[in-house]
């Protein structure tokens, strides 16, 4: 079979790696690391930067397309494949995506509500010969006051909420951006959320285009912890989800598959809070719960096939699992495997940091609330903590 190639080894690439070789590809893999989620599982691993020349020589030459599993990956290097062939997504749309200036200035511009926000950028960079070395943010007396509390976020590279200050006044402003040490960064009010959801959409060569179920994401420490899908909310908002994803898709004439992450705001408004030019980890769930999984679609819009259906029967519960869990060792599996309707994905990482994602589970069962019990029952059960061990020896002073 022809060869796909990509661009980062993480575990989005795994995934889709997976996929790929499912319908018969080969895939190699371009990642800096030696060792990779993705790589590892290859057929071929070209370990170089992503802006090597010879090595997207070596992918166009050999790859019937190119495709992106990391957010950051140069856009410039997007470029340079796609004058040699079929890129997916184009540099155009993964340079907004992983500007969060760039990014904010689309939507808005494009009349897609966003939380209230304004650019703060390093007063040297900005102007202006009259201030040489200010280093303070350029003030908008303006919009500020409307903006607190707020949250300044670094305009690139950030992600699970790292790049991320919570400022409550103009004197917060100025210490948590000389902290962050960046040329620009975003300050964004902080909105009360009734809860926050996300829609992946993919969209083919032809411009077929077809949403996955919304998912509802709970969030941990700023680090995606659940998704319940479908997403506990009206029809009519969850309509609306798909049909702003759609338009984002399409303004963007994007090519591949695209994640948008909204804030719900009483009333059932919808803010768009931003968007992965990727499958996405709130998408997991549709490796097990649809018909086609976020990364066969990536594959399918790769090789100019048509897309398949996102149906899905019943509901799914995704529960992340970070770093945290491995502190006495490997967690007990049979914690997760032992019920039969969940699923259980490592990525194959050895070093479990705290706050690393390592692996997923996805429960399936005909109600988000029966899904969801199972899921944070599971959960409990694999706390360090937790040990079968201690409940049954440990003395029940409670009743
Ligand atoms: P990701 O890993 O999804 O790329 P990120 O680092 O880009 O994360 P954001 O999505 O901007 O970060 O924010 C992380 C989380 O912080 C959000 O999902 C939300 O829970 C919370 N948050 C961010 N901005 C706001 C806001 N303006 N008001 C309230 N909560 C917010
Ligand atoms: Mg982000
Ligand atoms: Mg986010």
């Amino acid at each position: 079979g022809a060869m796909l190639g990509l661009l980062g080894g993480g575990q989005l690439g795994r995934m889709f790696t997976m996929a790929a070789q499912s319908l018969g590809y080969s895939v190699t893999v371009l990642d800096p690391e030696e060792r990779s989620p993705a790589g590892s599982i290859a057929e071929r691993h070209l370990r170089a930067d992503y802006l090597d020349r010879e090595a997207l020589n070596e992918l166009a030459s050999t790859c019937a397309g190119v495709t992106t599993e990391f957010e950051n990956v140069p856009a410039e290097a997007l470029r340079v494949l796609a004058e040699r062939c079929i890129v997916s997504p184009a540099a155009e749309s993964v340079a907004i995506a992983q500007d969060r200036i760039l990014e904010k200035n689309f939507l808005a511009a494009n009349g897609f509500g966003v939380a209230p926000y304004t650019v703060i950028q390093n007063a040297r960079t900005s102007q202006d010969a009259t201030n040489p070395d200010g280093a303070l943010p350029q003030r908008q007396p303006q919009f500020f006051p409307d903006l607190f509390p707020g949250i300044l976020k670094v305009s690139r590279f950030g992600y699970d909420g790292k790049g991320q200050v919570r400022v409550s006044n103009a004197s917060e402003l100025d210490s948590a951006f000389a902290g962050l040490n960046r040329e620009s960064c975003v300050l964004e009010k902080l909105l009360p959320l009734e809860r926050e959801v996300s829609v992946i959409v993919s969209r083919g060569f032809d411009g077929e285009v077809v949403t996955f179920p919304v998912s509802e994401n709970q969030h941990c420490n700023g680090i995606l912890d659940i998704s319940i899908v479908p997403a506990r909310v009206s029809p009519e908002i969850a309509r609306n989800a798909c049909d702003i994803a759609i338009r984002i898709a399409e303004k963007l004439d994007y090519r591949g598959v695209l994640c948008v992450e909204f804030f719900v705001l009483a009333e059932g408004r919808l803010l768009v809070n931003e968007i992965a030019p990727r499958p996405h980890n709130s998408g997991h769930y549709s490796i097990n719960a649809c018909v086609t999984s976020q990364f066969e679609q990536q594959v399918r819009i790769l090789c100019r096939m048509p897309l398949g259906s996102t149906s899905m029967h019943g509901a799914a519960v995704m529960v992340n699992l970070l770093g945290d869990l491995w502190q006495k060792g490997e967690p007990e599996w049979e914690q997760v495997l032992r019920h039969s309707d969940v699923k259980l994905h490592l990525y194959g990482k050895r070093d479990a940091r705290p706050g690393r994602k390592m692996g997923h589970y996805t429960v399936l069962a005909e109600t988000t609330d029966a899904a969801l019990r199972l899921a944070l029952e599971i959960k409990q059960s694999l706390q360090p903590s937790h040990s079968t061990l201690e409940t049954h020896e440990s003395p029940r002073n409670e009743s």
